[in-house]
């Protein structure tokens, strides 16, 4: 391990690089670039009634993910504080304090890294999206990406010729979702509430012109979405894509 510590230069460029805090050490090691940093400001204020206090409580340590940096991956270790609120009526008896600009509370990435993955996933899909962020050591899986999509506002562009169907997990594997993306590009064309096969269809059916559909869909619901998709509108002879659509489909193993 070699560890840079106290060298003007790079904590100033920390110092630009990660906003809100005081960057005191940077530590490059086997798994990447650890940067240390603290909150400078004496006070902070109680989220829950907006007065400012000056009483640590106690203090902690957070470790997110950031974008990273020279092609290597950057972990934050903020060393944080918790504050009590002295304002007598709040139902608040201490807070953390928050750094709005750089991460949310209880998020495990930076508010960039997470607005970075979201393009990714916009750009590339899921799985795709996931070979592309181990590529420029942001590592995240198919799933973490399109949660990040999910949130994110959609530009409108044109039905696609090709469209892939995959289902992917909102959180942590309890609520599901379809998605939609460009077969040729891998954009996300669209993101849907769940993973039911009658909304798929009605979504085919008010997107006429598509020539191709490929579905990546996992095993519990591979069937219904290959059957409904079939018996839709778009698939029958005659309609828009004058009846020469293909189907192409990834079966699920068994
Ligand atoms: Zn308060």
């Amino acid at each position: 391990m070699r560890t840079i510590v106290s060298a003007q230069a790079i904590t100033l460029l920390f110092a630009a690089l990660v906003p809100e805090v005081t960057v005191t050490e940077v530590t490059i090691t086997a798994e990447g670039i650890l940067v240390t940093a603290f909150v400078l400001r004496p006070s902070a204020s109680c989220p829950h009634c907006g007065a400012v206090s000056t009483s640590v409580h106690s203090y902690y340590t957070r470790q997110p993910h950031d974008v990273s940096l020279s092609g290597q991956p950057v972990r934050l270790l903020l060393q944080l504080r918790r504050f009590r609120c002295l304002h007598t009526s709040c139902p608040a008896v201490t807070f953390s304090e928050r750094l709005p600009t750089l991460i949310a509370p209880a998020a495990q990435r930076t508010a960039r890294l997470n607005a970075s993955l979201r393009d990714l996933a916009l750009a590339f899909g899921g799985q795709a999206g996931a070979r592309q962020s181990a590529r420029i050591a942001m590592a995240a899986s198919g799933d973490t990406l399109l949660r990040r999509a999910h949130r994110a506002t959609l530009p409108a562009q044109a039905t696609p010729r090709v469209l892939g169907i995959d289902d992917f997990a909102f959180d942590k594997g309890q609520v599901y979702g379809t998605i939609l993306t460009d077969g040729e590009t891998h954009a996300v064309v669209a993101m849907l509430p769940d993973r039911r096969a009658k909304t798929a269809a009605a979504w085919l059916r008010a997107h006429p012109g598509i020539d191709r559909l490929t579905l990546s869909l996992s095993r519990p619901v591979y069937f219904w979405f290959s059957r409904t998709c079939r018996e839709s509108t778009f698939m029958r002879p005659g309609h828009a894509g004058g009846g020469g659509q293909t189907w192409h489909d990834h079966r699920p193993s068994a």
